[in-house]
């Protein structure tokens, strides 16, 4: 999929704007500002002491009651979805939010107000590849109100949303792909819409005070009432997508895949949310890494499954100790009387099976390709291993080092690579293995 090969991007330099924050009505100023590569989007509150950040992540959600809010300890943002669709669907990967309230500007109720700040501040790539989460299985999430959400595989991220009012009142659909352009153009300028009967209790409770006809549009039967005439037919289900985008922006990739939502609402769209990061997180541990660890130094065990997908029993790299010019690696694998193989290999007189030690030398010698392609995100494929000898046995308690230097590559596709392991400085197996790169 082309998409893997997108770049991280924050924002070129600082900008920002002032506002009124909509439930304490209060002034408050907002500043983007860029951040490093893998930093993701973070509230600063610059108000309190030691300014501390809050990660905008789903990890950090608080209440989903008619907004978003997230918080770490004590601290909290609220009605953080419109500022995070923004940022998510104008391709602003890293940046951190510098705020001196509790809420961000409500604007006009849109998300517009931060799309012409992330134009102001430019969008700029960085030096890493994004991630992305692309969902293989479909997935669903169901809430009491009536929500219905639904993710089907995709190649692009797209959202086909069904909104419905009281009694299905205002009912609206709209399926579209999200792409900037699409959103700057269809979903950004769309405002919040509330239900008279529902904010009349709060606005009694003095609970949105910075609320009116200015960063609004209210319903009350079928009236619609706002400042300004609705900006398009069927603007309400054009920011129920916009808040889709900005929930689901906390669950830490860029998702490719369909949702289907049926009256979404923040609380069935964080429940979404998570459930995708608990899928991502679960597929990133089975899947090999975009980013290979910088340096020339070893690897340790972690580093290492940071870039081989072999888990126990069947890794056969401990750490690898060393790479010489682009070349060359050796690794070592100390060979324990736990290895489940010895139970059956043989009973009463245990040897490591020859296979493995070529199993053990394809991994070595993988590492070294994937370092040289500067990417784990092909696979490769081991196609043949010829000139193979078993020269020694191998017994619990031996340490084995595993050489492997590449001797031939064919463009980017092809790589041969000769190998050998080596016991008390004896050589006990060798081999040459062939090796082929397919795209994830
Ligand atoms: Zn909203």
């Amino acid at each position: 999929m082309a998409t893997t090969t997108e770049l991280q991007h924050t924002v070129g330099k600082g900008a920002g704007f002032s506002g009124t924050s909509l439930h304490t009505g209060e002034k408050v100023s907002l500043k983007i500002q860029p951040a490093p590569i893998n930093h993701g989007v973070k509230f600063k509150r610059r108000d309190l002491p030691d300014e501390p950040t809050i990660d905008a992540r789903i990890d950090n959600l608080k209440t989903v009651e008619r907004a978003t809010t997230i918080g770490e300890g004590s601290v909290r943002v609220h009605t953080v979805e419109h500022v995070l669709s923004a940022l998510s669907a104008m391709g602003v990967d890293n940046a951190t939010i510098e705020m001196d309230a509790n809420e961000p500007p409500i604007g006009d109720g849109s998300a517009q107000p931060y799309v012409d700040l992330i134009k102001r501040a430019g969008v700029v790539p960085q030096d890493a590849p994004r991630r992305f989460f692309s969902v293989r299985e479909p997935m669903h999430v169901e809430a009491k109100s009536g929500a219905l959400l639904i993710v089907l595989p995709d190649e692009k991220f797209r959202i086909s949303c069904t909104q419905a009012g009281p009694n299905n009142r205002f009912t609206q659909y709209l399926s579209t792909e999200i792409t900037p352009a699409i959103y700057e153009r269809e979903i950004a300028s769309a405002r919040t819409f509330v239900y008279y009967e529902e904010v009349e209790p709060l606005m009694e409770k003095n609970l949105i005070k910075g609320g009116s006809l200015e960063n609004a549009i209210v319903v009350r039967g079928e009236a619609v009432l706002s400042k300004e005439p609705l900006r398009f037919p069927d603007e309400f289900v054009r920011h129920k997508i916009l808040d889709i985008i900005g929930d689901l922006a906390l669950f830490g990739a860029r998702l490719c895949g369909h949702v289907i939502a049926v009256k979404p609402g923040h609380a069935a769209n964080s429940d979404l949310a998570r459930a995708l990061a608990r899928e991502h997180a679960r597929a990133t541990a089975l899947a090999v890494p975009r980013v290979f660890p910088a340096g020339e130094g070893g690897l340790d065990v972690n580093q290492v499954m940071e870039i081989l997908p072999h888990r126990f029993p069947f890794l056969m790299v401990d750490r690898v100790i060393g790479f010489e010019a682009d070349t060359k690696i050796t690794a070592v694998k100390s060979v324990s009387i736990n290895e489940p193989y010895f139970q059956g290999h043989f009973p009463g007189h245990p040897v490591m099976p020859g296979v493995l030690q070529v199993e053990a030398m394809a991994q070595v010698a993988s590492i070294l390709l994937m370092r040289l392609a500067r990417t784990s995100h092909r696979v490769g494929y081991f196609m043949s291993a010829d000139s193979v000898k078993f020269r020694k046995p191998v017994f619990p308690g031996d340490t084995i080092f595993v050489h492997a230097e590449i001797t031939k590559t064919r463009g980017v596709k092809l790589a041969k690579a000769k190998c050998h392991c080596v016991v008390n400085d004896a050589v006990v197996s060798e081999g040459e293995l062939m090796f082929t790169f397919l795209d994830q």
